[in-house]
């Protein structure tokens, strides 16, 4: 019998306002542009079952970490023809509060979850607020109810939950973390949870904040890429970036194509064709292609960050208007241009105080 293949819904159910440099480990405060984060559970249906993979949170839960439900899960599920209190079968990526919160909504239902991130939950690790504050106590101990009354599937690894569905251990995010491949018309989909945050994770092979192994998230990136096979992605561009590349477009007659380099500069920022280029890949790059020119022609080289800094100071010393270089930059604010860009010195206070001197 060939195996299934099977529909799977993600089903989003709440956000929070973020800033880019927040998400990432190294992130850096010149990466001040909106970065926010939504919140998804997912659902696999086919061949006759049901399959939801993670609980997400509640109202209480988003009050008390200031997070904003858009769709309650059960809503969103009830949309998809799914009634919580009828699935049957939950596997849970890994124990933090937005994964596996929610205790009420599925009474019926077998988690799934990994043995490591049982160990890790109720062990020494969860002494330390920097890791357990993404925890939430009562999630864990309810956890543990289930384990005695018989409703969790322990898995070690690799495991096959039904034809066509697989579970794999990841970690690096929390020691037990797992992602799920599925069987789908268009071929093998992973869903990879929180093993990539976004796609700037992956692609710059940088890491999220909250973190348990950064060696195993990093080798995580591969394992992902593996399970996917061919990466025929659609990457979602948000309107306000549509908005600043078109307006790119018109102001120096640019073709979307110039601003997407399709160079590998080696190491681990492999930049592509059509993809949004992250901040360490477009650095990455920066150094590769400029490093030879450079020389060629004489000039001492400089590193990509000094490079903006000193094109922002030139144009503040010219005279260029503040929202001209704010907008040249692609800053959100003018603080950013002011405070962090402009290093204007002594020299150029006594330069703007002559323009008072009156000519005779
Ligand atoms: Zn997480
Ligand atoms: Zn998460």
């Amino acid at each position: 019998m060939a195996t299934p293949t099977y529909q799977i819904f993600a089903i989003k159910y709440a956000h929070v306002g973020r800033k880019a440099w927040g998400n990432f480990v190294d992130g850096d405060p010149h990466e001040d542009w909106d970065m926010p984060l939504d919140y998804y559970v997912w659902a696999i249906v086919g061949g006759g079952r049901t399959f939801v993979v993670d609980t997400g949170f509640d109202a209480p839960m988003a009050k008390k970490r200031d997070r904003k439900i858009v769709h309650p899960v059960e809503a969103g599920l009830e949309a998809v023809g799914i009634r919580h209190a009828d699935v049957k079968d939950v596997v849970i990526t890994h124990m933090h509060y937005d994964h596996c919160g929610n205790g009420a909504l599925f009474p019926n239902a077998r988690f799934h979850v990994q043995d490591t991130e049982m160990e890790y939950v109720t062990g020494r690790c969860m002494c330390h607020h920097q890791i357990n504050h993404a925890f939430e106590a009562d999630d864990v101990s309810r956890m543990v109810h289930h384990v005695f009354g018989g409703r969790v599937q322990f898995h070690d690894g690799t495991d096959e939950l039904a034809p066509g569905i697989t579970v794999h251990k990841i970690g690096g995010h929390t020691k037990g973390l797992q992602c799920v491949r599925v069987a789908t018309e268009r071929g093998p989909v992973v869903l990879a949870s929180d093993a990539t945050h976004f796609y700037a994770h992956i692609d710059s092979r940088r890491v999220f904040r909250v973190l348990y192994n950064q060696g195993d998230m990093l080798e995580g990136y591969d394992t992902l890429e593996r399970l996917a096979g061919a990466k025929d992605r659609v990457i979602p561009l948000t309107q306000k970036a549509s908005i600043v590349v078109a307006d790119m477009d018109l102001m120096d007659g640019l073709k979307p194509e110039d601003h997407i380099w399709s160079t590998k500069p080696g190491g681990g920022n492999v930049v592509y064709r059509d993809r949004p280029i992250s901040n360490t890949a477009m650095q990455s790059w920066w150094a590769h292609e400029t490093k030879g020119v450079l020389a060629r022609a004489g000039v001492p080289y400089r590193n990509m960050h000094v490079t903006r800094h000193t094109f922002a100071t030139r144009l503040i010393r010219l005279g260029a208007r503040i929202e001209n270089v704010k907008q040249l930059m692609g800053h959100t604010s003018i603080q950013t241009t002011v405070d962090i860009y402009g290093h204007l010195g002594v020299e150029d206070a006594r330069a703007d105080l002559r323009l008072l001197e009156v000519e005779v």
